[in-house]
């Protein structure tokens, strides 16, 4: 008999698999020794309350050995997609990658166009980046094999349920190499260092049946025929030919929204956010979630997701990367960019969050909505990156930083604390250089966090500059149904550049919408 049932349990008794079934076995009034086996279906951190507890629905067996799980291999339908007719999938990004392992799926054989290098090449420009050895604009922490989210974080949490199937998404992960917590913890994390291994094996799924996936090649135009695409060309001065081009560049082909502005294809302004990084040493976020001094072995380093209004806008944490490392993120020389990442066991000594603020196009300056029009949002993330870059004091990507404390009271930091930022931090008045619109609604939303937060503003925690890559400030418009440009028949913008999701899983999770879109429009 296979029994569920829910328990709260202290996080050293979830910890030992004996204290478990014991409490198990109580709630149903069973001797232990009946539980033959268990399997967690879902795991979730309580830490409303001063004693932190877990919360497990679990899978019993009862007088009987552990089920094996269906076959994850039969959730997914490949077959050898060679001679299938082909389809264009501009960005090996999740979007990118998810659409071509669906496309297989549905039948079509997915050639995959990718910027930047394989991973393991890629390595080797991140490591330079870490060194503040200069950047390659075509290979860095956004371009490259699995896009943004290859050395990402790996948070695979996202709010948006009604749009596809995670739980399908979370198998594919698995399927590829993830591990097995990704299927039952509340908040799935998968970490860089596993990431890398995840992708390059979908690499080797699409490879193996039959699809194409070709680095350092990048889209330079769309072959365009009677308002229909007819495929792309590459900067190689390739042209590859076909009837449909799932374009899921990311946000940060700036390039990719100039060619469709000047090929006068439609484009729309839409709100996004940009702030700051902030890290704290991890030992204080937990003192402060925990309720206690120290977190002990059993429970995972803490996170908090915060939210406050300041000056009619909403500024709120982003990305929170409990244990992980401050990464810098440019894909331009001349720009300074920021966001986080950590590795699977989230063990550095650091806590680090986007904290961004709400932008929306009319918030833009006048002067910047008449020059640039519809790019307008792209042209302010470019200056504030600017103004970052130009604001190190010329090192490069040595970030400008500030004492968190300093930056809410306006002060200058004499000294910086110790930080996870490789390139190096050096000490700015960020207070002082930020624009307006979000310097001062950082200022206030710190000042809110610290009150549900009781010692979040210290001068222990150091903010660094600029988080201006959390959302696109562009959408490609496509039609509701079809999924296609409403000006280009064969073009389905795809993924977060497009503007329809936010994150590795509903990336993904749209890259398998496009796909599907594709194979309804092409049968
Ligand atoms: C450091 C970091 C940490 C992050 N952590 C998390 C996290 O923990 N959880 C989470 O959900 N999200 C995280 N994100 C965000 C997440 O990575 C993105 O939301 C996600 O990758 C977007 O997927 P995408 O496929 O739409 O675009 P991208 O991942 O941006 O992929 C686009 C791809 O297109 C390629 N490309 C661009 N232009 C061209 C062209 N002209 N020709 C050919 N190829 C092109 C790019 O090289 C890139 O590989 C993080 C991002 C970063 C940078």
């Amino acid at each position: 008999m296979v029994e569920r049932v829910q328990l709260i349990l202290l996080p050293e008794q979830a910890a030992d698999e004996q204290a478990l079934r014991k409490a198990a076995a109580g709630m149903l009034g069973i001797a232990p020794s009946r539980i033959h086996g268990h399997r967690i279906v879902r795991r979730t951190v309580d830490a409303r309350q001063r004693q932190p507890r877990i919360n497990l629905s679990l899978d019993l067996y009862i007088d009987q050995g552990a089920e094996a799980l269906p076959s994850e291999e039969g959730l997914f339908s490949y077959r050898d997609v060679s001679g299938k007719p082909g389809v264009v999938v501009v960005g090996a990004g999740p979007a990118g990658l998810f659409a071509a392992l669906r496309l297989i799926e549905l039948g079509y054989r997915p050639i995959v166009i990718e910027r930047g290098k394989a991973i393991t090449e890629r390595k080797k420009d991140i490591a330079a980046l870490h060194r503040n050895q200069g950047l390659n604009p075509e290979s860095n922490y956004c371009f490259g094999e699995g896009g943004a989210g290859t050395f990402s974080d790996g948070k695979l949490y996202t709010r948006s349920h009604k749009k596809g199937n995670i739980s399908r998404i979370l198998h594919l992960f698995h399927l590829h190499g993830a591990q097995d917590e990704i299927l039952y913890e509340a908040h799935p994390h998968i970490g860089t260092d596993r990431l890398s291994v995840v992708i390059r094996n979908m690499r080797e799924t699409i490879l193996k049946m039959g699809g194409e996936v070709h680095f350092s090649c990048r889209m330079t135009d769309l072959i365009v025929k009677s308002g229909s695409v007819k495929g792309i060309r590459t900067s190689d001065g390739k042209e590859w030919r076909t009837d449909a081009v799932i374009l899921a560049t990311g946000h940060s082909a700036r390039d990719v929204y100039h060619l469709l502005s000047c090929s006068g294809y439609v484009l729309e302004s839409k709100g996004f956010a940009m702030g700051v990084r902030v890290e704290h040493p991890q030992a204080l976020i937990d003192s402060i979630q925990y309720h206690r001094k120290e977190r002990g072995r059993y429970l995972p380093p803490a996170s908090y997701s915060l939210v406050a209004q300041a000056g009619g806008r909403g500024v709120y944490s982003f990305c929170m990367c409990p244990g992980g490392q401050i990464v810098p993120a440019s894909t331009s020389d001349g720009e300074l960019v920021v966001n986080g990442m950590s590795n699977a066991l989230r063990n550095s000594p650091y806590a680090n969050s986007g904290i961004v603020v709400e932008i929306r196009p009319e918030d833009l300056p006048e002067s910047m909505r008449k020059e640039h029009g519809v790019l307008a949002g792209l042209a302010y993330q470019q200056s504030v990156e600017h103004l970052s870059y130009n604001n190190n004091g010329g090192h490069g990507l040595a970030a400008p930083a500030q004492r968190l404390g300093d930056f809410v009271r306006s002060r200058l930091s004499p000294t910086l604390p110790s930080c996870s930022y490789l390139p190096g931090i050096l000490s700015s008045p960020l207070h002082f250089w930020l624009p307006e619109a979000i310097g001062h609604r950082l200022q206030e939303g710190f000042r809110q966090f610290d009150r549900k937060m009781h010692g979040f503003v210290t001068n222990e925690a150091v903010i660094v500059g600029v988080e201006s890559r959390s959302s696109s400030p562009i959408r490609i418009p496509r039609d509701r149904e079809t999924l296609q440009h409403p000006m280009l028949e064969g073009l389905y913008p795809c993924g977060e550049g497009a503007g329809y999701s936010g994150g590795i899983t509903s990336s993904a999770i749209d890259g398998e919408r496009c796909a599907e879109a594709v194979a309804r429009q092409l049968s």
